[in-house]
């Protein structure tokens, strides 16, 4: 295995087979660690990046099984800001020092071209790079959002299993999902895709095709996060994702990607309390705060036990950049594009 751990790290290539073997055992995960934190430091180096997150909407028409802001829950109070209040939480970002905004919402049709068309505009207005996640559109709705000047664009795929996806996200297509990304692409985003980890029926085969999809697609930003069950919803008597697993997708993410942006998502610190901290030494170089103000942030809630939801954005810009000072590594201060992207452009 050790050997597999350094050719990864030297070659950033592995075959199906040999992440399944890496991902069957956990006997070298220190190693496979150890090893994604040195190729973030030589490819992405020191700095983190902080993303602040606009959840402005937790309207759904999708009925995904896992989440919990799908259509047919009846136990969430919904909610939807108006373009004012969006542009006033990217302002105040702003003011924090954030350099990034991503706005992400359930798939709410309220907000239409036309909507989203003058919030990004507006947001633009404020020197602040835009990041959208808002689901699957239309390829004339993602040229429309990128003419308005959005920056980034993020939508995982969840798992390249198109069974489990199908029967997990009813009513939407594996191949719809596909094109979207390839869209996303070929409209000049930086692209963000991704997986949860620990799906009822999801293999280490699938988790390892995962990863090489993010290859061929060469995203240039990978959420990984673990599958976390929601009371709400028909997937709560499932296990869900641990911690390490996921953790460990993430990290040989970094070894065969070594130079895109690779979140510490919140849902890693939902399941282990430094969990962004262990993230960011495993191979993540971003982070991504919540900049959302009041009530809403406890209302977007995809899956028990968020963390930081009845904090201030002033205090988790203050909290979580004294804890990635602590492990000794600076915040970035300028927009944070993936490198490559930057020279291709
Ligand atoms: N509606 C958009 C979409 O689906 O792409 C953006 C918002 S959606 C809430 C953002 C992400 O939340 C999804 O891509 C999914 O991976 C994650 N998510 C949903 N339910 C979850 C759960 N129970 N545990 C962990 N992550 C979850
Ligand atoms: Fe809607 Fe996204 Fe949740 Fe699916 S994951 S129900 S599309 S908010």
């Amino acid at each position: 295995m050790l050997d597999l751990i350094k050719k990864a790290e030297e070659t950033h290539m592995l075959t199906k087979d040999e992440l399944v073997a890496l991902l069957s055992t956990d006997e070298f995960d220190k190693e496979i660690f150890e090893a994604a934190n040195r190729v973030r430091s030589k490819y992405v180096g020191e700095e983190v990046h902080l993303r602040g997150l606009i959840e402005f909407s937790n309207i759904c028409k999708q009925n995904c099984l896992y989440c919990g802001l799908r259509r047919d829950n009846p136990n969430v109070e919904r909610y939807r800001l108006d373009a004012e209040q969006i542009i006033n939480f990217a302002r105040n970002a702003r003011n924090l020092g954030y350099r990034t905004v991503v706005l992400q919402s359930g798939e709410d049709d309220y907000f239409n071209v036309e909507r989203m068309r003058y919030i990004i505009k507006s947001i633009k207005e404020l020197d602040l790079a835009i990041t959208l996640s808002i689901g699957e559109k239309t390829y004339d709705e993602y040229k429309a959002y990128k003419e308005a000047g959005a920056d980034r664009y993020l939508l995982r795929i969840e798992t390249t299993d198109k069974n489990l996806y199908e029967s997990l996200d009813p009513k939407m297509s594996h191949e719809n999902r596909i094109r979207c990304l390839i869209d996303l692409k070929e409209l000049g985003f930086e692209v963000g895709t991704g997986c949860l980890v620990g799906l009822p029926g999801q293999t280490i085969e699938s988790l390892a095709d995962d990863i090489l999809f993010f290859k061929s697609l060469d995203a240039d930003m990978i959420g990984v996060g673990p599958f976390i069950p929601n009371p709400d919803t028909p997937l709560k008597d499932e296990d869900g994702g641990t911690f390490e697993l996921s953790l460990k997708v993430m990290a040989l993410t970094r070894l065969l990607l070594p130079d895109v942006n690779i979140p510490a998502t919140t849902a890693m610190e939902t399941l282990n309390r430094n969990g962004r901290l262990i993230a960011l030494q495993s191979g993540a170089n971003v982070v991504m705060p919540n900049v959302t103000e009041g009530e809403y942030r406890k209302l977007y809630a995809l899956y028990p036990g968020k963390i930081c939801v009845n904090d201030t954005p002033a205090h988790c810009f203050g909290c979580i950049s004294g804890k990635i000072n602590s492990i000794g590594r600076p915040i970035s201060k300028d927009y944070g594009y993936r490198k490559k992207f930057i020279e291709k452009n």
